[in-house]
């Protein structure tokens, strides 16, 4: 039930012909453990299979995983460059690029929402994975602005770990009230409505 939320939209139903002209934007947004990075990697790696042009980055902050990969938590990786800021990744940009990639898309400055325009403006399919909202349940910008310009939205959801139902938080679990706080399962549970509360909680006992 989950997969049919996360997966109903955009990539097959699109009719878009990308011929050099037209570019578009597409923003994957979700609560950590929603399987972001992954149907990100997996529309990157359809692309490469039809022999595009793509290069993917990440902003540094993240360093989890492999520096030079972008990676699921179920294990899917692909290679990606790390970069400080959007300047640095417009810099890298090369002019034959048919399709950009963007993984952890909360962790860039606002000057990302200008460059993914810019480049679907020259004709590059851009797609830019990222969490939509903070450990307080706040919007996490610069996603609110990307969903405002993107072309195309996918929503994934985890399953919450307390109930069962379907998840649209990332909870924290560690004490933290720093609103970047790089983890994974140490740190972080996904969370539905109900069981989500907007501050740091014990992990839930499974
Ligand atoms: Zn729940």
């Amino acid at each position: 039930m989950v997969e049919e939320f996360a997966f109903d939209n955009t990539e097959e139903r699109r009719k878009i012909r990308q011929n050099g002209e037209n570019g578009w934007i597409e923003v994957i947004v979700g609560s950590m453990f929603s399987g972001k990075s992954e149907e990100l990697i997996r529309r990157l790696r359809r692309a490469q299979i039809a022999r595009q042009k793509v290069q993917v980055f990440k902003p540094k902050i993240d360093d989890r995983y492999s520096i030079e990969q972008i990676a699921s938590h179920s294990g899917m990786t692909h290679v990606s460059k790390p970069v400080m800021t959007a300047a640095e990744m417009m810099a890298q940009m090369e002019p034959d690029t048919q399709i950009v990639g963007i993984d952890e898309g909360q962790f860039f400055d606002m000057a990302i929402i200008e460059a993914v325009n810019e480049l679907a403006n020259s004709g590059k399919r851009v797609i830019i994975a990222g969490l939509d909202q903070d450990y307080l349940g706040r919007p996490f910008e610069p996603m609110p602005q990307l969903l405002a310009v993107a072309e195309f939205i996918t929503k994934t959801h985890a399953i919450c770990v307390k109930c069962g139902n379907t998840a649209n938080y990332s909870q924290r679990t560690s004490d933290s009230k720093e609103r970047v706080e790089v983890g994974a399962h140490d740190k972080y549970e996904a969370r539905c409505r109900k069981c989500f509360v907007p501050h740091a909680d014990a992990p839930t006992i499974i």
